[in-house]
């Protein structure tokens, strides 16, 4: 990606591995031209007395720390709204690295089925009650998909509201936000790490910036500053260091680990409706989010699906202080009551005396056999036993196991079809219509840095993308503003 800022000097700092580059900052006083407009050599070194890194230029700056979905999204917004502004994006790693993993490499862009906005917020475990304000009337799932498919990215609905590119891609998402921040003169650079930030007297930023392969540093000035690091150590470290506080990190959206020999028998099995619920010894009080319904599936490691992603995010915070332990009641049959059920099996037993149970499940209940048997061993029912020998109380023991299945969870699960971290600033700490800090004048933050999460559908981009939006919108204002007070003097 070229850097095609106007005249920036950065200071050039520390250990060079090769002598030859060592010298050279040496002799150059330890600084870094930045040229304007430069074209195939990006940098020029120059010789700046001084300490302080010191910016040419009347033009503002605006610098992204993070190249994810809140970031690359916030900058493309800022750009938007005051071209005048230098917009300058800092990824320690790859740019959208997460979008292109997401949604099993089709990435799950926000969710069509929200058209309230207040049921929307319902689906955010950290941020339900705050999220109910301005914040989706700004920019909420529609006006997300409308950015989407203006800029030629077509889009779908699937049934249960997760919304992806016709594409099945990924790469139209990525392709879309880079090509736009490209031809809106965003600088992305990549292989740097933002490792300290301060809040000079006149209220500019002074970031320091390792670029990891040189081993050499960096310092910004910037005007503005949006964190949108996502749930990275470093990023809290930033707004620790501007002032924040952070909520501490837990995972959140993880498939339980249930111990259970027979259960792995069934690995592949899903179930298109069920309703969970959670039981930990530390919470007393009835939670009405910690009971579920909706798809579950059985793995090799336990148990997951839309259903269990949902418990774990709403239990992140008890699950993990209880250690990931817990009692799981499952009710298999959950459009059924327990005395319909019974009577159901009863007629079953009595049309089908001389059959075998594990043949002859009863239709209705659409279970698959694998799953029947699991039922029938959990009962002491072995392979060959005949309704006939199968006694009331048994029968009503099936239903009662069909109704409510008990699971022991013993650990939080590997697979990470989605996950994402629970904890990061606290939203007390910012002003959600306009993103900004409320201990520090013209820092920003959005996405996963806040301590906003979402359960599975597309909810978490949607908070990066509404995040960036707004931020990228407020200081896009901003900036315009100043720019045209700077004309009229
Ligand atoms: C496997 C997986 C699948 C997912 N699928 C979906 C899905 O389909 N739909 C959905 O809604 N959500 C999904 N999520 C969640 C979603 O990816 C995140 O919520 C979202 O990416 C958050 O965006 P963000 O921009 O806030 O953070 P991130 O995407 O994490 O971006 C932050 C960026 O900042 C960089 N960074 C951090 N600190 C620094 C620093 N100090 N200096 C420079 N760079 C820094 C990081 O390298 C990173 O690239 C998935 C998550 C995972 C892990």
């Amino acid at each position: 990606m070229s850097f095609t800022l106007p005249r920036y000097f950065l200071r050039f700092h520390l250990s060079f591995t090769s002598r030859t580059a060592s010298t050279r900052a040496k002799n150059n006083h330890g600084y870094l031209f930045l040229a304007p407009k430069a074209n195939t050599t990006k940098f020029t070194t120059a010789s700046i007395p001084g300490d302080k890194p010191q910016k040419l230029s009347a033009e503002e700056l605006l610098v992204v720390v993070g190249g994810g979905a809140a970031g690359v999204y916030g900058a493309i917004r800022a750009k938007t709204v005051a071209s005048n502004l230098n917009v300058l994006v800092i990824e320690k790693g790859k740019l959208l690295s997460k979008v292109k993993i997401s949604g099993g490499g089709r990435c799950n862009v926000t969710n069509g089925h929200c058209a309230d906005n207040l049921v929307l917020a319902d689906h955010y475990p950290r941020g339900n009650k705050e999220l109910r304000g301005s914040f989706f009337n700004v920019h909420g799932p529609t006006d997300t998909m409308s950015w989407f498919v203006d800029k030629g990215v077509d889009l779908k609905t699937e049934d249960d509201g997760r919304v992806f590119p016709v594409s099945n891609n990924s790469s139209s998402v990525i392709d879309c936000l880079l090509s736009e921040a490209k031809c809106r003169g965003v600088s992305l650079q990549t292989g740097k790490l933002v490792t300290s930030a301060s809040a000079s007297a006149s209220g500019k930023f002074l970031l320091k910036i390792e670029k990891r392969t040189l081993k050499s540093v960096e310092l910004v000035e910037a005007d503005y500053l949006l964190i949108a690091s996502g749930s990275s150590q470093q990023g809290h470290n930033l707004a620790v260091q501007l002032g924040h506080s952070i909520v501490d990190p837990v995972p959140s959206l993880f498939t339980f680990k249930i111990e259970d020999a027979q259960l792995v028998e069934l690995s592949g099995v899903t179930f298109s409706k069920v309703i969970v619920k959670l039981k930990l010894e530390n919470v007393q009080r009835n939670i009405p989010q910690l009971t579920q319904v909706g798809p579950m599936l059985v793995t090799h490691w336990g148990l997951s699906g839309p259903a269990i992603l949902r418990l774990s995010a709403w239990g992140a915070r008890y699950l993990y202080s209880s250690g990931y332990k817990g009692k799981l009641i499952v009710d298999f049959v959950p459009d059924l009551h327990v005395e319909d059920l019974k009577s159901m099996l009863s007629q079953q037993k009595n049309r089908f005396l001389k059959q075998k149970v594990l043949n002859s499940c009863p239709m209705e209940l659409q279970l698959v056999k694998r799953f029947w048997k699991y039922i029938l061993d959990r009962e002491g029912l072995v392979g060959d036993t005949l309704w006939a020998s199968v006694s009331n109380s048994s029968i009503v023991s099936i239903a009662n196991l069909l109704k409510h299945c008990t699971f022991e969870v013993k650990g939080k699960g590997q697979f990470k079809d989605e996950f994402v971290t629970a904890g990061g600033v606290p939203l007390s700490e910012i002003h959600l219509n306009t993103m900004e800090s409320r201990i520090q004048p013209n820092l920003y933050f959005a996405g996963e840095v806040l301590n906003v999460d979402g359960v599975t559908g597309g909810f978490n981009f949607q908070n990066a993308w509404s995040g960036g939006y707004i931020a990228g919108s407020t200081i896009g204002r901003l900036a315009a503003g100043n720019a045209n007070l700077v004309g009229a003097l």
